[in-house]
């Protein structure tokens, strides 16, 4: 069934994103938006735009109710949720399809299993993913965490459940210290989700995060595409992403992407996915799966052609994937920084007014922002406020483009972390490839 027109569930610049693959397909957009986000460019651009409440997300972009009414009044036949807000929420899925919206995201049941870790993992594990070792499923009981711990060695890591953005995890060294870790970590799960459950892992040391890209038709076929580097990290967040990895031979790609993809049909997934993996001398452990669009699914788009949100589209119609994994060609390299409102080293937020903004160009820089002078940062919600994204024929290339395209960015009035990102691009390792998860925190403490 043909869509027409699209409500947009988010704000900033997955808002424009989602409108511009939207208008590329002939389809109208309709954008919801808070009081604060007004004058945002989601709003200016769409074809609609209906006001769903105050400036707290959860009046506005968490309110089912008044997303819903948006839409029916809207006449929108689609929703499209983003990342982030209602995007993982399998109960607003549900609410959805139950008013007859086409929901433009995976099953409502693979977003619930998907959601809570426990099952996810145990989900993982059937399908044939290599986790990391550890408990087998939930625990509560002191005496067999304690047996688990012994058997798969210290360091372990306890993990909420209910878990999400490096939230509700404690790493714990040795035996003396697991009761009360994990204790702590059940009461802080309980308090944050709502749901003390917990299971223990091995603490892998010094591991990378490869994720990979896949799509799903919902009716048992399934591609990949590729893996993305999102090694560089600070507080579990990322903050630069590249495709395709450094450390990735052509050869584990196809081998471990086709395991994902199988995975993929085995459950019948329906739309984009994203596997997320620690990497460790050689070998891959799963950690969770991601039933939504990523932040840095662009740098996918750049080495893969495949415009994502339009598949997304697509998908939500009832269309076939758009390309069989035999003619998918992963060409050159990419590499997203993400642009915060913040101050590069301390990371204090810095919203407000934006008094000039200048965006790079230049052959294969694309920048995903709402951003314009005049813009006043609003001080509610996330502080990243652009996405700039470098395409080049080969890691180097890419490098040297993307050093040019950042020296060019220009924002004024608050502060971004372009400064950190330059910085980065001039660190011997960066430049090598050769970092880890810990490699951003530890630079940042006492820097080369
Ligand atoms: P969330 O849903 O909160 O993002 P993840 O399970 O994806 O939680 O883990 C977030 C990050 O925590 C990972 O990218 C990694 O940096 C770290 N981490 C998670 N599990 C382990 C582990 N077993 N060993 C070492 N680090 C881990």
């Amino acid at each position: 069934m043909g869509i027409k027109r699209i409500l947009i569930a988010n704000r900033g610049e997955i808002a424009l994103r989602i409108h511009r693959a939207a208008h590329e397909m002939g389809i109208e957009t309709v954008a919801v938006h808070s009081t604060a986000d007004a004058d945002a460019m989601h709003v200016r651009l769409a074809d609609h735009a209906v006001c769903i409440g105050p400036p707290s997300a959860g009046e506005s972009y968490l309110n089912i109710a008044n997303i819903i009414s948006a839409a029916e009044i809207a006449q929108c036949d689609a929703i499209h949720p983003g990342y982030g807000f209602l995007s993982e929420n399998a109960k607003f899925a549900d609410i959805v399809e139950a008013h007859d919206i086409i929901w433009i995201g995976p099953k409502p049941e693979h977003i619930r299993t998907m959601g809570d870790k426990v099952e996810a993992k145990r989900t993982a594990g059937v399908l044939g993913l290599p986790l990391v070792p550890g408990s087998d499923g939930a625990v509560s009981d002191f005496d067999e965490a304690r047996r688990i711990a012994k058997e798969i060695g210290y360091p372990v890591i306890i993990k909420a459940a209910s878990g999400g953005g490096g939230r509700g995890m404690k790493v714990c060294e040795s035996e003396d210290k697991l009761e009360t870790l994990m204790q702590q970590a059940g009461s802080e799960a309980k308090a944050a989700f709502g749901d003390a459950t917990v299971y223990i892992e091995k603490y892998l040391g010094n591991p990378r995060h490869i994720e990979f890209q896949v799509f799903g038709d919902g009716i048992g076929g399934a591609i990949h595409l590729g893996e993305r580097d999102c090694s560089l990290q600070r507080r579990h967040q990322k903050v630069l992403e590249e495709a395709p990895s450094p450390v990735i031979s052509t050869d584990e790609r196809m081998r471990m992407g086709e395991v994902c993809a199988q995975a993929m049909r085995d459950m019948g997934y329906r739309g984009a996915g994203t596997i997320e993996f620690l990497w460790e001398n050689g070998e891959f452990y799963f950690i969770e799966m991601n039933t939504r669009l990523q932040v840095e699914h662009p740098v996918t788009e750049a080495i893969t052609g495949v415009d994502l949100v339009r598949e997304q589209i697509r998908i939500a119609e009832g269309k076939p994937l758009s390309v069989k994994q035999e003619e998918l060609e992963f060409h050159g390299h990419a590499i997203e920084c993400r642009i915060n409102a913040e101050d590069p080293f301390t990371f204090a937020p810095s919203p407000g007014l934006v008094t000039y903004y200048h965006a790079a160009g230049g052959m294969h820089v694309r920048v995903d922002s709402g951003l314009y002078a005049g813009y006043k940062i609003p001080p509610y919600y996330d502080s990243m406020i652009a996405k700039l994204i470098v395409y080049g024929r080969t890691r180097e290339g890419c490098i040297m483009r993307l050093r040019r395209a950042l020296e060019e960015m220009v924002v004024e009035g608050v502060k971004t972390n372009i400064p950190l990102h330059q910085e980065l691009l001039r660190q011997t390792d960066v430049l090598n490839g050769d970092y880890s998860i810990k490699w951003l925190e530890k630079w940042l403490e006492e820097p080369e």
